[in-house]
């Protein structure tokens, strides 16, 4: 159906749901293992996650206010669409079981109209066997998504950005969401420090070859009070222009699997927050420039896939 030379969201969702499908994301509140000292302090030298281990849960009569007041929001555009209710929580399951119980219920009222799909977004290590047996769950009813960080396929960059779970960690969440009949979302950062070129190649044949069914993909991106901001300031470290991106990420979308679809191609982040790039990151320009390149190339996503360099 689509012209480009790569998969993206919205055909997708077409296909899957037969109409057209919005993003309600819901603040659940967070907390991170990698702030409150479960496995370290100071975040990842990204994350501008303030207050992520104050455990400020919201209440579910909060969350289904969230949730109403998004689906309102949805229907003002569009009367009959579908929703994707989003736990946004940078880590959505590092909460006990009765707290994840209480959480996913909140949509159950809405399912499957007009919430067709829920997507939570968490660590590869903050995956127990109690919320992956709640999300399979509910996973009879409806899909339900699992949004992975990977962010680099190289365990020594993820302990210089202070990431603190490894690769394995990562292929073996996706083992055992696929095993519990989830969809699973994996995302990758480019240009992280020392990560280069052949990182950014890397890092798609791991998620190639985890099998994930989608791929979220941006830029590194220098937001203010982080430690990337910090090394920044001093010279430390640089962001991709948007030809080298470009390039990057065309490397990156060859080496994926054909049928992988691309939930997102760029990041974004207010300027008043975004030291660096200060680049325009609009996603349909990042889309059209990738396009060209690829054509240019006359390449396309999966052309350099492991299995399709064989065949
Ligand atoms: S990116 Fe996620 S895991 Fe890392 S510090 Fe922020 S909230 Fe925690």
């Amino acid at each position: 159906m689509s012209s480009l030379p790569f998969r993206t969201l919205a055909p997708y969702l077409r296909e899957s749901f037969g109409r057209p499908v919005y993003r309600v994301a819901l603040d659940a509140g967070s907390t991170c293992p990698n702030r409150d000292g479960t496995k370290g302090f100071g975040g990842c030298h990204y994350c501008d996650v303030e207050g992520s281990g104050t455990g400020a849960l919201a209440e579910g009569s909060a969350l289904t206010r969230q949730l109403e007041a998004g689906i309102a929001r949805v229907r003002r555009r569009d009367p009959n669409p579908g929703v994707i209710a989003y736990f946004q929580s940078y880590t959505g399951t590092y909460v006990d079981d009765t707290r994840l119980a209480e959480t996913l219920a909140v949509v159950e009222p809405f399912c499957p109209d007009p919430v067709v799909a829920v997507s939570v977004a968490t660590r590869p290590d903050t995956l127990p066997d109690s919320a992956l047996a709640r999300l399979s769950a509910l996973a009879q009813r409806i899909p339900v998504w699992v949004e992975l960080g990977l962010e680099a396929a190289d365990d020594a960059i993820l302990t210089a950005i202070n990431r603190l779970h490894t690769v394995e960690e990562f292929l073996e969440a996706t083992r055992r969401t696929r095993a519990a009949g989830l969809t699973t979302v994996g995302h990758a950062i480019l240009g992280l420090p020392g990560d280069g070129r052949d990182g950014a190649r890397r890092t798609a044949e791991v998620l190639a070859e985890s099998g994930v069914e989608g791929v979220k993909v941006h830029q590194m991106m220098v937001l203010e009070k982080t430690v990337l901001a910090t090394r920044w300031r001093r010279g430390e470290i640089s962001v991709l222009d948007p030809e080298t991106y470009v390039s990057w990420l065309a490397d990156f979308v060859e080496r994926l699997a054909p049928e992988q679809v691309l939930h997102r191609l760029t990041g974004d982040a207010p300027l008043e927050k975004r030291l660096a790039p200060r680049w325009s990151v609009h996603k349909s320009e990042i889309r059209e420039r990738l396009a060209a390149e690829l054509e240019g190339r006359g390449t396309r996503q999966g052309q350099r896939h492991s299995n399709a360099v064989e065949g």
